[in-house]
């Protein structure tokens, strides 16, 4: 693909460049029905997105405030991994992949099934699930950090 900022295969990518490859961008957000579809909104700024976010921080432990707007995929990125040590970022990788991911499913399941939603919270329940599978799978980064979060 040329022009991508990411040269490598996409399992080899950080997380944001993951996303930018999953999202394309529509006129009107379908988790909230009222501001302009883009990666930025989808992934955090969406009044939706934001709700699931603030639930899932606040299960690993990092109960944060979220900023009003985040202006990219990067700048949101470097934020959260600035408040986590080092050695817990590879489960913040996993964590925004499952998250954005979730984001993105209820966003394409809301444009083929007309009418059928998940709240926020039954989203939000969903990826704790997953983020529990993966965990039982062997994704053992994931692991540690709600582990440090129930300490
Ligand atoms: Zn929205």
């Amino acid at each position: 693909m040329t022009g991508s900022p990411c040269t490598k295969l996409p399992w080899e990518c950080p997380a944001p460049l993951k996303v930018k490859h999953l999202v394309q961008s529509h006129k009107e957000c379908r988790l909230c029905n009222r501001d302009p579809e883009s990666v930025a909104h989808i992934a955090f700024n969406c009044s939706f997105a934001k709700q699931v976010w603030r639930s899932i921080l606040s299960w690993v432990g990092m109960p944060i405030v979220l900023p009003p707007a985040i202006p990219s995929v990067d700048v949101w990125w470097e934020h959260l991994c600035s408040l986590l040590p080092e050695n817990k970022r590879k489960a913040l990788d996993t964590l925004f992949v499952l998250i954005v991911w979730h984001l993105w499913l209820e966003r394409n399941a809301r444009i083929l099934r007309e009418g059928e939603k998940m709240t926020s919270a039954q989203l939000t329940a969903k990826i704790e699930q997953k983020a529990l599978e993966w965990i039982g799978a062997g994704a053992k980064d994931l692991g540690s950090l709600l582990f440090a979060a129930s300490l």
